[in-house]
């Protein structure tokens, strides 16, 4: 162990643990020992103190043990003289200070509120995230729990330009780590860089400024101390257990960027402990021989382009990235990524140009695996802010594949696009909906790309299931629209073929999670009658999917004791929502607007309202872009409902469902659909109609309003009354 680095961290922990004593002093002068104290939304106290110590700090006068405790674990200042000191009294440092860190940062909590942000997202003039909440923890915890997310890279400081900030943090993208910036070199900080470099910041693209100095690393520690404690099942204060939890299971490790102070060999000291190494890019002394880390604690002078890979080899990770020929980068981390109007290149769909995607099955002859072609105009041939029409088509031909899987492969193209860096994917079937960044375009992407995503990702993940794949992705309105009207008519038929079946009839419904990537605590569970609300999965989609991938998005729900038949509400379909929700809702209804409806992602193919003054119901599809009688449009809609909330008065649902006999049934079902936009009322009519004579209102197409009787409540109740819509003469909808 170097005496120079054991003396910097030692001399840095005691002036950060002097700072928390002095904090503490001045914050129980001003404020009294009884003072509430803590980070946002947390059961977890100020977590690594709680973790370590088991000791909840939730007033001023509980500090006063911890900094007890700290100045019990700080060993005497290294003098000249002394004998090389062992690594033992730098661990101890190394903790003391992470208390200390969470101590000034509480204080600051409660001295400057509005200091750090809440929730997941920077604004545009500011990005200190502090610590995670338990909502963020849940979420994103669970991905280094289940492997999505292998660990994470503690930044320090800052690179020597915002290009190479970039370049860093892209890398690290790749490898699915997620990136937690600190402190300030010389002024400069990581993520400021990155936010200069045009490079969004936030949880959703893994990239998280925790604050502005170096203390704020007790943020990162205390997201592993509840990882540990959270998914490990470990208590507070099981201090060895909740240490090799994170050495064994999380991968990560700190980077110190420029010069290295006192405090920041005191935070790396902190990171040590949890077996977490440091590399550096200047030349500090190393700290070599193995003990607590896999390998080696401190490695220095790595010059910037080798940055992470040997942060990669000295924590000893090893990552399997699909290599996608594409331009730009490509993985999980980029999902959450969005593409902004201001850095829009291209955007095909999202009602101003139609899109459509399609899954289908030829035979053997006729498909050449990874042909991919283009027919029509490409990124090239059109200026920076186009649109244009899209059909993408993929072709699957195989001895097992089976015309049942042609849905869920399709539904994968989402995830896949979404994955490229200044892609983004929303919706589905004929309401897709793509946007390419300008930054994209100018790294050579172009529409054929999104074939070779495709061709590489559909071998990569469901390459049991077929054996060739060639895709063609179509430009030119006239072919897009005699694609839009083949795939429509096969959506038809694979909607129909849940026809029949009853929820009564089954014991097992199907859980859908794939949309948590946008919606964290959305969870459908979609039943017979009760089809996703993106409309692309059915029942059976569901069953196909759980047998191709058994441990993936699509789980069977034993639905257990029903709690409420009229409402539509189950003991095991509960729990499993408490489980995939973690812990976020607890119960829902499946045939209730009214009462705790179902939960909404951005997805849904239509939206419901209740308009309470006509006793009704209304529903308004994605492609309806006016004023709807709610008093919102579309989009304001799936933007106040879309988070994965359940939201009474509101709901998400396919247009398919509308015409299943348990639509909304608990609240009276079809008999309340007072409006609805005239064009989706053209495409569900025939169905609508059978489903209204079956319910014994044979004239119900005909009652139920749309634009052109109004867009308000007043203006169309008077055509209600006159036409005598069922609603009017039902119980009252609330
Ligand atoms: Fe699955 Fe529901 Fe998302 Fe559709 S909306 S993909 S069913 S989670
Ligand atoms: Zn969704």
């Amino acid at each position: 162990m170097s005496k120079i680095i054991a003396s910097a961290a030692i001399r840095g922990a005691h002036s950060i643990v002097n700072r928390a004593g002095k904090d503490y002093e001045e914050a129980l002068e001003k404020w009294g020992p009884d003072q509430k104290v803590g980070f946002p939304n947390t059961a977890y106290y100020l977590p690594v103190i709680y973790g370590m110590l088991g000791i909840g700090v939730e007033k001023i006068g509980d500090m006063k043990e911890v900094i007890e405790r700290c100045r019990l674990l700080l060993p005497p200042l290294v003098r000249e003289k002394m004998h090389l000191p062992y690594l033992g009294p730098v661990l101890d440092a190394g903790m003391a200070t992470l208390f200390a860190d969470e101590i000034i940062e509480a204080i600051r909590y409660l001295k400057d509120p509005g200091f750090y942000l809440t929730g997941e997202e920077v604004t545009d003039n500011q990005i200190w995230l502090g610590a995670a909440d338990d909502v963020i923890l849940r979420k994103r915890g669970v991905e280094f729990v289940d492997g999505t997310a292998p660990g994470f890279a503690v930044i320090l400081g800052s690179a020597p330009d915002p290009q190479k900030a970039k370049d860093v943090a892209e890398e690290l993208q790749k490898k699915n780590l997620y990136v937690f910036m600190h402190a300030d070199n010389k002024g400069v900080r990581f993520s400021e860089q990155l936010v200069e470099a045009g490079v969004q910041v936030g949880w959703p693209t893994r990239l998280v400024p925790f604050g502005p100095d170096p203390t704020s690393v007790c943020f990162a520690a205390g997201f592993a101390v509840r990882a540990a404690m959270s998914f490990g099942g470990l208590k507070a204060g099981e201090f060895r257990k909740i240490l090799i939890y994170n050495k064994d299971r999380i991968f990560a490790f700190a980077m110190a960027l420029g010069l290295v102070t006192d405090e920041w060999y005191a935070q790396a000291a902190g990171a040590i402990n949890f077996g977490f190494p440091t590399i550096a890019d200047t030349p500090i002394p190393e700290i070599l021989p193995t003990g607590v880390c896999t390998y080696e604690h401190v490695v220095s002078n790595v010059p910037y382009d080798q940055l992470v890979s040997k942060a990669i080899e000295v924590r000893g990770l090893k990552v399997t990235i699909s290599e996608v020929p594409v331009p730009v980068s490509y993985g999980p981390a980029f999902e959450g990524e969005r593409v902004r109007k201001d850095d829009l290149y291209l955007e095909c769909g999202g009602g101003k140009s139609k899109a459509v995607e399609w899954a289908t099955t030829k035979e053997m002859n006729e498909v050449e695996d990874g042909k991919i072609e283009l027919f029509g105009p490409d990124i090239t041939d059109v200026e920076a802010g186009s649109r244009l029409p899209l059909a993408i088509v993929a072709e699957f031909a195989g001895r097992k594949m089976q015309d049942d899987f042609e849905p869920i492969l399709e539904r994968q193209i989402h995830h896949f696009i979404n994955y490229a860096q200044g892609m983004m994917h929303i919706g589905q079937r004929d309401i897709a909906w793509v946007r390419i960044a300008k930054d994209a375009v100018e790294k050579g992407l172009a529409l054929k790309d999104i074939g070779s995503i495709l061709h590489a990702k559909f071998h990569e993940d469901f390459g049991a299931i077929f054996d060739k794949v060639q895709v063609k992705l179509y430009t030119e309105d006239e072919k897009v629209n005699e694609i839009l009207e083949s795939a429509r008519g096969v959506y038809a038929i694979r909607d129909s073929r849940i026809e029949g079946m009853t929820d009564e009839g089954t014991d097992t419904f199907y859980s859908c999670t794939l949309c948590q990537s946008f919606a964290p605590s959305h969870v459908c569970i979609i039943s017979p009658e009760r089809t996703g609300l993106c409309g692309a999965y059915n029942w059976m989609d569901c069953k196909a999917s759980n047998e191709i991938n058994p441990t993936g998005p699509n789980q069977p729900v034993d639905k257990g004791e029903c709690l409420d038949q009229k409402l539509g509400q189950w003991k095991g379909c509960n729990d499993f929502l408490f489980k995939a929700s973690r812990g976020a809702l607890d119960h829902y209804n499946f045939y209730s607007i009214v009462h705790d409806p179902m939960t909404t992602c951005g997805c849904c193919e239509c939206i419901a309202a209740i308009l309470p003054l006509c006793n009704g119901i209304m529903t308004v599809d994605r492609d309806f872009r006016d004023m709807t009688p709610c008093g919102m449009k579309f989009t304001t809609l799936a933007g106040t409902i879309g988070g994965g909330f359940s939201a009474p008065g509101f709901v998400g649902h396919g247009k398919y469902n509308i015409t299943q006999r348990k639509w909304l049934s608990g609240d009276g079902g079809i008999k309340r659909l007072v409006w609805m936009p005239k064009h989706l009322k053209e495409e569900i009519g025939p169905r609508l109609k059978k489903e209204a004579e079956e319910m014994g209102v044979p004239g119900l197409l005909d009652m139920i309003a749309d634009e052109t009787v109004g867009t308000s409540e007043e203006e169309i109740l008077p055509f209600l009354q006159e036409k005598g819509h069922p609603a009017l003469s039902m119980d009252p909808l609330l």
